[in-house]
């Protein structure tokens, strides 16, 4: 068979269902990646480690002898000349989570079906598959403690994949670029499966602060503080299964404690949001959000809000998260529930502006998630309390002698 593969945020080969079954049914096989719709939404940072997570995936590839095809279009776009041109039978993909993917999966299977060509949409974006969820989406549980309560009680997580053994006959577009570029040495250490491995390696294996997560995570300053895994996670660098199972197996060596619970904690939060996106689809983009109370309007002041992205608020605690996210793409999650509710409750500005600027600057950017912690911390979405922090108080208990602000805001460097 001569199938094509849509490679997503499933950059990977290590425990990719998706690429598993491409290789195991295709004789010949093509392996294409092309821009969604928010990747052009992208900011230099996050648009920066998305090229790099591509092309180290490319090279992982080039080393089974296949090729990377990048479409410049949107693959809805670029699949019926590909078809034509190569005769592809069956189309691979993952399935994403979020509304604007979703409806391209949909275009993509209509026309598919149009012309008679198979296609195989798999589920392996979450810790739990949706078809282990001890519930159907339509009944999912309201709020995140219902919700782990009922999962945790059924647990079932699968056991990762190895990477494919037997890779099909490579079919390179004449049209599309087939890329293996160079990457200097310093980027492919912070970006690509590699880069995902390494990552975790350290944290559980060889610095073990894994063993005190619980008590570090709102941390702000230090690399090891939380795991980082998320940039990895949400480019499909790594399987959340695949840190699951890392976990067991360092707790099986280490014993167990509270800290090795609280990350499967934090992947079940994870988990939440995505199946949440899922089952309220556009709803989740919306400044209205779940709620049918009428929205409470602000100040929709755009000078307001450019300060607030530029990090030329009136609080130095939120301008020092604002300026490390601008400066780098990142921010603790200590941090983003701050400049979140700063912008919320303060500012009183539109929540769904805050979601977009932060959607544009991270790296680690996830629509399920990041437009999920925005609408909950808006109180339209399954938090009905509309959590409000001061930030006084806040950078006394997790930035307590000033250095987060004094590195960010200038002070020493
Ligand atoms: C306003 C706001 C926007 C956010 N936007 C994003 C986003 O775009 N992408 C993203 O990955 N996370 C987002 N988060 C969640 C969280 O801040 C990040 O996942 C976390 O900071 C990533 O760092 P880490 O990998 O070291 O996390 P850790 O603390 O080490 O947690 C381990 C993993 O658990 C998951 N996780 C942790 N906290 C949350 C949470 N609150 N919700 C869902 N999953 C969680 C992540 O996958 C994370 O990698 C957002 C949170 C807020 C309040």
């Amino acid at each position: 068979m001569r199938s094509l593969y849509w490679v997503r945020t499933d950059l990977r080969l290590v425990d990719n269902l998706s690429l598993i079954q491409f290789c195991e049914s295709s004789a010949e096989g093509m392996i294409v990646w092309c821009p969604s719709s928010s990747y052009s939404r992208s900011g230099l940072h996050r648009k920066t480690f998305t090229d790099e997570c591509v092309d180290a995936f490319s090279r992982s590839v080039a080393l089974h002898g296949q090729f990377l095809n990048l479409g410049k279009l949107s693959f809805r776009d670029e699949l019926p000349r590909w078809v034509e041109e190569h005769e592809i039978e069956c189309v691979y993909y993952t399935r994403e989570f979020a509304c604007e993917e979703i409806e391209e999966e949909r275009q993509v299977l209509d026309w598919c079906g149009l012309k008679k060509i198979r296609v195989v949409a798999l589920d392996q974006g979450t810790l739990i598959a949706e078809s282990d969820l001890p519930f159907s989406l339509s009944k999912m549980p309201f709020i995140f403690t219902d919700f782990r309560k009922k999962v945790e009680y059924s647990l079932r997580i699968r056991a990762p994949q190895p990477a494919p053994l037997l890779w099909p006959r490579p079919i390179v577009a004449d049209s599309a670029r087939a890329v293996v570029l160079p990457v200097s040495p310093e980027k492919s250490q912070s970006s690509g499966e590699e880069a995902a491995w390494n990552r975790l390696d350290h944290y559980f294996w060889k610095s073990e602060a894994v063993r005190t997560y619980k008590e570090t995570r709102n941390g702000m300053l230090k690399d090891d503080d939380s795991t980082r895994f998320s940039p990895f996670l949400n480019q499909g660098c790594l399987s959340a299964r695949s840190v699951h199972d890392e976990l067991k197996k360092y707790e099986r060596m280490h014993s167990a404690n509270e800290s090795t619970y609280w990350v499967i904690f934090e992947l079940l939060w994870r988990d939440y949001f995505k199946f949440l996106s899922r089952k309220h689809g556009k709803l989740i983009f919306k400044e209205t959000g779940l709620l049918t109370t009428p929205l409470r309007r602000g100040r929709a002041d755009p000078e307001v809000f450019r300060n607030w992205c530029a990090g030329l608020t009136e609080d130095p605690f939120i301008n020092a998260n604002m300026r490390e996210l601008n400066l780098t793409g990142r921010m603790s999650n200590r941090g983003r529930q701050n400049v979140a509710s700063y912008l919320i409750h303060r500012l009183q500005l539109p929540w769904t502006w805050g979601a977009a600027y932060l959607e544009e600057q991270l790296i680690d950017y996830d629509p399920d998630l990041n437009w999920g912690n925005w609408l909950y911390l808006s109180g339209r979405g399954t938090d009905p309390r509309a959590r409000e922090f001061n930030p006084r108080r806040q950078a006394e208990m997790y930035d307590p002698g000033s250095l987060y602000q004094m590195k960010w805001n200038g002070k020493i460097s």
